[in-house]
């Protein structure tokens, strides 16, 4: 049976197999050939051991280390609950498997659904080291709202709309993480903190990256030997290409982080917002955190209308 996430995912193959220059994932070539949709492997990203779960444009990774799993970014709590299903559908693998869940930083839509994971496993958690901070009582900086919203506007057409995602999203932004009038307030205790060059628990191969501009906790998962970036919010994608992300708290910050990422070879980006992409050099045609978006879409003409850009 299709739903929300299923028929995105297909919007974002189609898309990907549009795209000139741009690699077609053998998941698309066997459902032309199968000519079926079969849920589970259609959520495989490209030909990678990772899998991924949306609601709108709310992404979370689940990455297979062989005989465990690490989710990255649980997201909302309806993208939590259609990892679990995914883990559950491989047949591969049971929700007993996932080792940890890490989050990228711990904004609302990256942390609000950690507890559906925990009530189904009995998995740590992590969270950036900076959360530490948060938690010992700095108060985390947040992003001027206005001015970063009406830049990052195209974004929210990235992926296929979804009521609910966008209903737990204005839920849990009072209530989970920090921004806006919170500082911090988590529904779980996190049982360890992810620092720079830290790595992925339960895979190998992955090298956390902290990675802060968007916010001062953001971190980024790096796999070298694939050349894959688990960008979270540093990096997002839109109609194919990266673009650093226009909402951030430090252009300082971000400006670093855009040279450190760029610095790192990446053929799989696989974005905490849009499409996953999958080119030889993903930071080619990548845009910088400075760049208004292209697109003649009415968000992205607004965007560059209304935004504020340098
Ligand atoms: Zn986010």
């Amino acid at each position: 049976m299709l739903r929300d996430g299923d028929v995105a995912d297909l919007r974002w193959c189609s898309e990907v197999i549009g795209l000139p220059g741009y690699g077609r994932s053998s998941v698309v070539g066997q459902a032309d050939r199968l000519g079926s949709i079969d849920s589970a492997s259609m959520s495989q990203v490209f030909d990678l051991p990772v899998m991924r779960s949306s609601a709108w444009i709310f992404n979370c990774y689940i990455v297979d280390g062989g005989s465990q799993l690490a989710v990255v970014d649980p997201g909302l709590p309806i993208v939590a609950r259609r990892a679990l299903d995914l883990i559950e559908q491989t047949g591969e693998h049971s929700v007993d498997d996932i080792a940890s869940v890490a989050c990228t930083h711990a904004h609302p839509d990256h942390v609000a659904g950690v507890s559906t994971f925990t009530d189904r496993a009995s998995c740590d958690v992590h969270l950036p080291l900076r959360c530490k901070s948060y938690l010992d009582g700095e108060r985390p900086r947040t992003f001027p709202l206005v001015e970063s919203t009406v830049r990052f506007l195209p974004m929210w057409g990235a992926q296929r709309f979804s009521g609910r995602a966008f209903a737990e999203f204005v839920r849990y932004g009072k209530t989970i993480g920090y921004g806006g009038p919170l500082d911090i307030a988590l529904d779980f205790e996190p049982s360890g903190f992810v620092g720079h060059g830290d790595g992925l628990p339960g895979a190998d191969g992955w090298e956390a990256i902290h990675a802060p501009g968007h916010t001062d906790d953001s971190t980024s998962f790096y796999h070298a030997d694939s050349e894959t970036l688990i960008s979270g919010d540093a990096v997002v994608t839109l109609d194919g290409r990266a673009w650093f992300n226009p909402e951030y708290v430090d252009a300082d910050s971000s400006s670093s982080t855009e040279e450190l990422l760029r610095s790192k070879p990446v053929r799989y980006l696989l974005p905490g917002h849009g499409e996953p992409i999958h080119a030889p050099d993903v930071w080619r045609r990548a845009s910088s955190f400075t760049e208004p978006p292209s697109g003649t879409g009415v968000l992205a003409r607004c965007s560059r209308r209304f935004g504020t850009w340098s």
